[in-house]
């Protein structure tokens, strides 16, 4: 159809030349025009093909007329979307205002820092890995033996079975000897005696595992071994093998 090609041709420049603002009340004068121009152009060429068919050119004549009011309201709103772009580019300004948001990210970045400090369950540890039992909680010689006897050589490191803070840590009376104790904050404490070598400070923070002295044979002790007790309250001692196993340490009693 050769219609179609000079109205295609009219559109194409329109859409194209639509965007620029400048040029825009020009171009939608030359639009307009154009379409009429374009319009008569169709009727000649419609009378031409179509000889003597009356309503033929009519209905182009009204799709033109139709096509150019589009064109003024495609410009329009091409203006209208224009304007909304002017506050986004003033907008950007704004941006630069909000530039100093780089503060709120310094607060964000402390946000890591009590997600440190959120202290995870305390785990319980074996304080002496690998020693042998010598002696269980309970009566022995017509006393209360009061605690684990855990024997490996002279020098072994000992560790804090538990997270804690040291509240007691030298020669405790009542042939304990050296001993270390730990509270652990959760009304039990753990007490560690006859050591030959005490590696920490009253109220140093301890974690689990960590070596807080040396197995001796300190105070009242026929040979080199720890004594462990658990205290539930201070001087309050409990057989630390049920203790200890509910917190997934079988000390073998
Ligand atoms: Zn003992």
């Amino acid at each position: 159809m050769q219609e179609d090609s000079p109205i295609q041709n009219e559109n194409t420049p329109d859409t194209t030349v639509l965007p620029r603002p400048n040029t825009r009340r020009r171009t939608r004068g030359v639009v307009i025009g154009a379409a009429a121009l374009v319009a008569l152009g169709l009727t000649g060429v419609a009378v031409a093909t179509t000889g003597s068919d009356q309503p033929a050119p009519a209905a182009v004549s009204l799709d033109a007329q139709t096509r150019a009011q589009a064109a003024s309201r495609a410009d329009r709103s091409a203006r209208e979307t224009t304007a909304p772009a002017t506050p986004a580019a003033s907008a950007s300004p704004s941006p630069s205002k909000a530039s100093p948001t780089p503060a709120p990210t310094k607060t964000a970045t402390a946000k890591p820092k009590p997600r440190k400090t959120t202290r995870p369950t305390p785990a319980w540890v074996d304080p002496m890995p690998g020693a042998a039992v010598t002696s269980c909680y309970g009566q022995r010689w017509g006393t209360l033996h009061a605690g684990i006897d855990l024997a490996l050589p002279s020098g072994t490191p000992i560790h804090a079975a538990a997270a804690g803070t040291v509240v007691q840590a030298g020669d405790a009376a009542d042939g304990y000897g050296n001993s270390v104790f730990v509270d652990h904050g959760n009304g039990y404490l753990t007490h560690y005696a006859h050591q030959s070598r005490i590696a920490v400070t009253v109220g140093q923070k301890v974690k689990a595992g960590q070596v807080i002295g040396y197995e001796g044979a300190t105070g009242d002790a026929t040979g080199p071994h720890l004594h462990f007790e658990v205290h539930q309250g201070m001087w309050n001692q409990i057989d630390p093998a049920p203790f200890m196993r509910a917190h997934g340490v079988d000390l073998g009693c």
